[in-house]
């Protein structure tokens, strides 16, 4: 089973992907932890990408998608792909189209976890104590979601049309959110 958790930064897809990795076996495929990844490292695509990441602007779709390609096609992770963060924008979600379609693939249920600006801001000042963030501060926080509401509107329209797609209050406790999407999924 493919899913997609889809929402704005801090609606808890990271938290309901760990859930579903659990629940299915399956592989968390989150662009921002690849990112990071990228920075701790201190390869060339990290160098070009820590002032964007901590200004808390999007990365290049270029860039995004590449680091997305191999995980399509890796054997091992093939129908257990667990979106988080990944589509953002609508060459992103189009270009995910193609890789399913190419590597014989689709995507099972889209879920929408749709939070307010006031919820956010409360649950990233929280994750900011605990992870240590740098894109965690209040000013990049609603840069992200200006961001995040500007440019990944375009792909809410695209997804809400398909018939698997489900929104859900991501304003919700963690557990009620993890019954909802389980429910969704009967497991
Ligand atoms: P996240 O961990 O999903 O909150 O992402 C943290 C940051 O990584 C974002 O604010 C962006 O700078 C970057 N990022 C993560 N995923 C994407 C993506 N799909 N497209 C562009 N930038 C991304």
């Amino acid at each position: 089973m493919n899913i997609i958790l889809f929402g704005p930064p801090g609606a808890g897809k990271g938290t309901q992907a760990k859930f579903l990795v659990t629940k299915l076996k399956g592989y968390q495929i989150s662009t921002g932890d690849m990112l990071r990844d990228e920075i701790q490292k201190n390869s060339d695509i990290g160098k070009k990408i820590i002032d964007d990441m901590n200004e808390g602007k999007f990365v290049s779709d270029v860039i995004v998608n590449n680091l997305i390609k191999n995980v399509i096609f890796d054997n091992q992770k093939k129908g257990k792909l667990i979106f988080d963060g990944y589509p953002r924008s609508l060459s992103q979600a189009e270009n995910l189209d193609l890789l399913l379609k190419n590597s014989n693939q689709k995507i099972d249920f889209i879920f929408f976890l749709n939070v307010n600006k006031d919820t956010i801001i409360k649950r990233i000042e929280k994750r900011k104590i605990i992870e240590k963030r740098l894109d965690d501060e209040l000013d990049t926080i609603l840069k992200r979601y200006d961001t995040y509401m500007e440019t990944t509107k375009p792909v809410l329209e695209f997804y809400s049309k398909k018939p698997n797609f489900y929104e859900i209050d991501g304003a919700l406790e963690i557990d009620q959110i993890t019954n909802k999407i389980g429910a969704f999924l009967r497991v």
